[in-house]
């Protein structure tokens, strides 16, 4: 079995949150911590959050998996970029302890120019900052694209990253189906392949959610451009293979499709159905 669910708008808080994704037939969901172009977050309230996690438990929802502003760069040139990415994170995993034991998903950031090397350094930089022994959130790296100055477009140099960071057991790993697909990873003809790559660069233990995607290009463009499941270059066939494989069993999967609640719920059922469920 899986969990599956969408990305829901967080702005009436978590109880709203929960009876969307129920709405939608879905058993988890990803939410922005805040605005994805950045700004600041709105407070939480302890009650809705007490009412979300009696649902949660009742309606048998997996594991969350938050994510992190689009803005947030920890690779940025300009010192503001930088300060907003440390600013960001710290609160977002402060807040995130209201919610205890889900998941913080982040774009590892963009090197602009800098290089891979460097941008892996100053990613780890941050981790080590923000991270702490207490936190009960696993933070994710999500595979990327490769687009532009992206670090994290192959599953090296998400490795590099895990191997700098002290509280190594706080890290996780959040592979995007769209983004592998266009950074070159065949999961059309080989997915077993670039799974055993995954296990042998990274190690599975590490997975810990997947973002199920069609992309509207094809393999190796490094372009990230969603598609809705079937609708895309990746196809539905695949897509299903990926949320049927007994090595992601048990995961959260998250839509990041281009699509109204009509088009998610019906993503949700075909995607379940093919799980076995
Ligand atoms: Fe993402
Ligand atoms: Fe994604
Ligand atoms: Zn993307």
């Amino acid at each position: 079995m899986i969990y599956i669910g969408s990305h829901i708008s967080s702005a009436k808080g978590y109880e709203a949150m929960g009876k969307q994704a129920r709405k939608l037939g879905a058993d988890t969901f990803a939410f922005f911590t805040r605005n994805p172009r950045g700004g600041n977050a709105k407070a939480i309230n302890p009650e809705d959050v007490e009412k979300f996690q009696i649902m949660a438990r009742e309606s048998h929802f997996g594991k969350l998996v938050a994510h992190a502003p689009y803005t947030l760069n920890p690779c940025g040139l300009k010192p503001e970029v930088r300060d907003f990415a440390f600013r960001a994170f710290r609160e977002d995993l402060e807040r995130m302890e209201a919610i205890p034991g889900n998941y913080y998903n982040f774009h590892p950031g963009s090197h602009v120019g800098q290089g891979t090397e460097k941008g892996i350094a100053l990613i780890a930089e941050l981790l080590n900052a923000c991270l702490s022994r207490e936190q009960r959130t696993t933070v994710l790296l999500e595979t990327m694209a490769g687009k532009g100055s992206e670090v994290g477009g192959s599953f090296s140099e998400l490795r590099e990253i895990l191997d700098r960071v002290e509280l190594s057991e706080k890290m996780g790993v959040c592979l995007d189906t769209c983004h592998i697909w266009d950074a070159g990873y065949d999961i059309v003809e080989d997915l077993d392949g670039v799974l055993e790559e995954f296990d042998r660069i990274i190690g599975l233990d590490r997975l810990k959610a997947i973002h199920i995607n069609d992309s509207m290009n094809p393999k190796g463009s490094r372009k990230d451009r969603h598609a809705k499941i079937g609708e895309g270059c990746i196809g539905a066939e695949a897509l299903k293979r990926v949320a049927a494989h007994p090595r992601l069993a048990g995961l959260p999967f998250v839509l990041e499709t281009p699509n109204d609640d009509a088009g998610w719920a019906g993503e949700i059922a075909m995607l379940r159905a093919a799980a076995g469920e």
